[in-house]
């Protein structure tokens, strides 16, 4: 087990909640299981949960296709050619993870990763590689940092789409699972030091309380916090400033990975260009023809992603321009091997036969996240947390390409299977019915406020600030930036979307930014312009954060 340097944060008892309640005026349900978020994750845990004989309950923000998961593109990674091994795979993991992987985390995943794939098959993902393939390794896909062909892709590059559809339908069809699409989920209620449940906005916006025997938090992302992200609307940090509000322990913080090939044309959605075109062959060229990765690592284009995306920064500040381009002209039959990718692009008039891709780099996956063991408990008792929001200790300090499909997959039955177990039953949750909250306000509300400005400026600074490049004065410096404008919206009142989204990703990059400024050395997907260096044993730790309550 690597150490843990755990920071105690003074948290205001103003700030536990987002909007004032109480709970004797709210309509209630109860289940034995509350699964929040339906990406790979929830839905693998819901139906895991499903499976172990509960009725589960899944509350998700928007509908079938608001997830991460339905973005994904190159694939799922897994052991299951004759060419390759486990030993391998957790090698490759540990080797990008820098030290700070756990590797009996590592290994289990890796050891499952089969199981997984079958598991997906059987819910009937149409997987490109047929089941029988035996030792044809060539027919899976190589992405940089794995030393094998190991990934598994479904329609090409439509991988995750695939996935989602499966396991949406597969929800669907499931008796003891009942799905809320349009929920959101606010906070998570806790009574005598257990989560019993969460506090939410129904369909129609009114606020309800769902008490859970036991609550799986699998909310995904937080690539909205930057102003250049491949994350989709919904990643706004919900679970992970949900659980820090209520009392859960966040870790590795510091560390979120940067994509080096989003599709850049201002006004356009950054969409991702998957590292696997790069893995057939095309080549990153500045805007005079010259190649970007040229001299700069042994693997070339195919380097690790934070390796490529600060070389294309580095270009694109010495040359004044404000993308680079990805030169996939020379692939045989790109169109067909990529098919989501040429579609979107001839949209903006590309022909990838023929024209170079304009790209540049984007955040791209929150490493860091809700603290879990193998059992996918986090340290408040009755809440489990799988996926991207949660730090298994999979990743360690930068994630292997393809590992978070697979991590989702494995964690997420293991949160419903440990889940179901440890559920207590709805009718003897001890729910205060005076759990109350309203908060001081300390002024009156001043002026309107622009939340679309404050959320522009503060995308803008994360991105200019603790975005690939860090350094201590700007960071402290951001960190007095965000507590300012938390502190501004603290003295409003509202459940508006919009606000209550920022309030989430406000909370969120500040326990970036802290844990950012505490790690100085760089190491993976961390990088510190004033400690450029990674340091020796003395930087293998975990950031660990938690809230201290005071009135
Ligand atoms: C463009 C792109 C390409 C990628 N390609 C790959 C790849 O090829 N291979 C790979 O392994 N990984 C890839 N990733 C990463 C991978 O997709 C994610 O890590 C993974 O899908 C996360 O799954 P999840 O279930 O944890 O979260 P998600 O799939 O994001 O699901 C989150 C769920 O939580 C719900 N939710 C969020 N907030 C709330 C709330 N407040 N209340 C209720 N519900 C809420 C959402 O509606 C959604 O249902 C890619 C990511 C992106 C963005």
């Amino acid at each position: 087990m690597i150490q843990s340097r755990v920071r105690n944060l003074g948290f205001s008892e103003d700030e536990r909640f987002l909007f004032p309640f109480h709970s004797r005026q709210l309509p209630t349900y109860a289940w034995p299981i509350v699964v929040v978020g339906a990406g790979a994750a929830g839905a693998a845990a819901a139906l895991a949960a499903s499976e172990s004989g509960r009725e589960v309950l899944v509350l998700r923000k928007g509908g079938g296709e608001d997830s991460n998961t339905f973005q994904a593109q190159g694939g799922i990674a897994a052991v299951l050619s004759a060419e390759d091994h486990f030993d391998l795979h957790i090698q490759d993991t540990l080797e990008v993870g820098c030290g700070l992987s756990e590797p009996d985390v590592v290994s289990y995943i890796v050891r499952e990763g089969p199981e997984g794939i079958r598991w997906l098959r059987e819910l009937g993902v149409p997987f490109d590689q047929p089941e029988d393939h035996g030792d044809k390794g060539s027919s899976l896909s190589r992405e940089g940092g794995h030393s094998r062909s190991r990934v598994f892709s479904s329609g090409g590059d439509s991988t995750g789409q695939a996935i989602q559809l499966r396991m949406n339908a597969a929800l669907q069809g499931d008796p003891r699972i009942t799905v809320m699409n349009h929920f959101r989920a606010v906070d998570l209620l806790v009574s005598e030091g257990r989560c019993i449940g969460v506090l939410g906005l129904d369909a129609n916006e009114n606020p309800v309380q769902v008490l859970g025997g036991a609550v799986i938090l699998a909310t995904g992302a937080s690539g909205q916090i930057y102003r250049e992200t491949t994350n989709p609307d919904v990643a706004t940090a919900d679970g992970l400033a949900m659980a820090f509000r209520a009392g859960a322990s966040v870790r590795d913080m510091e560390f979120f990975q940067f994509h080096p090939t989003t599709l850049y044309i201002a006004g356009a959605a950054r969409v991702l260009i998957s590292e696997a075109v790069r893995g057939a062959g095309a080549v990153l060229r500045d805007r005079r023809g010259d190649r970007v990765m040229e001299g700069v690592h042994p693997l070339g284009d195919l380097a690790p992603r934070d390796v490529v995306s600060r070389a294309i920064l580095d270009r694109m500040v010495s040359i004044g321009d404000t993308n680079v381009f990805l030169d996939a002209t020379g692939i045989p039959d790109v169109k067909k091997h990529f098919p989501q990718i040429a579609r979107m692009c001839a949209s903006f008039g590309i022909d990838i036969t023929q024209d170079p891709i304009p790209v540049r780099p984007g955040a791209h996956y929150m490493v860091g996240g809700v603290q879990t063991d193998l059992k996918a408990r986090s340290d408040l008792p009755g809440l489990f947390a799988c996926g991207e929001v949660a730090s298994s200790g999979l990743h360690g300090a930068n994630r292997l390409a393809s590992n978070s499909l697979l991590e989702a997959i494995v964690l997420g039955r293991v949160a419903g299977c440990e889940a179901a177990e440890e559920a207590i039953e709805p009718s003897s949750l001890k729910c205060n019915p005076h759990m109350h909250f309203a908060p001081r306000r300390t002024s009156e509300p001043g002026a309107p406020l622009n939340l679309g400005d404050m959320l522009y400026s503060m995308k803008s600074l994360m991105w200019r600030e603790a975005g690939l490049l860090r350094e201590g004065d700007q960071l402290r410096d951001s960190l007095e930036k965000l507590r300012f404008w938390e502190k501004v919206l603290l003295r409003r009142e509202g459940r508006s979307h919009g606000l209550l989204d920022l309030r989430n990703m406000l909370l969120a990059s500040r326990l970036l930014c802290l844990s950012a400024l505490s790690r100085e050395e760089s190491r993976g997907t961390h990088f510190r312009k004033d400690f450029p260096e990674m340091a020796g044993e003395e930087g293998r730790f975990h950031t660990v954060l938690r809230r201290e309550l005071h009135s």
